[in-house]
């Protein structure tokens, strides 16, 4: 296991992205953080914000933030995810496509099984 925490972001194992999906179990996976719990500064000196140890991107690290400012006021306890999160019913689709001059291009996405949710 990496040296690295679970991305804290509210929705980030229900992304559908390409990095996150384990086509073997058609799942939707949670991300790791964007930086390690130890990692310094690179070649040129800049260093990760410690934000970025709990968060793979800014999108998960505002929603949590939208999320969870209401609990810190009243000082309510938050979950801290320790574990990878999933969310399943995934399955990867191939499609062949009439493109420009009638030649056939392919496609690939992820849609739910249930056809609840399409998005590529
Ligand atoms: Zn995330």
């Amino acid at each position: 296991m990496p040296n690295k925490h679970f991305c804290q972001g509210p929705h980030c194992h229900e992304q559908i992205t390409q990095d996150r999906f384990l086509k073997s179990r058609g799942v939707i996976r949670g991300r790791y953080a964007y930086a390690t719990l130890d990692q310094g500064p690179n070649q040129y000196g800049w260093q990760a914000p410690d934000s970025d140890k709990y968060f793979c991107s800014q999108s998960c690290k505002f929603t949590w933030l939208s999320q969870n400012m209401e609990n810190i006021e009243h000082g309510r306890p938050i979950e801290f995810i320790r574990h990878r999160r999933e969310s399943q019913g995934y399955h990867k689709v191939t499609e062949e496509h009439e493109g420009w001059q009638g030649r056939p291009y392919i496609t690939n996405s992820i849609k739910r099984v249930d056809n609840r949710t399409e998005l590529d």
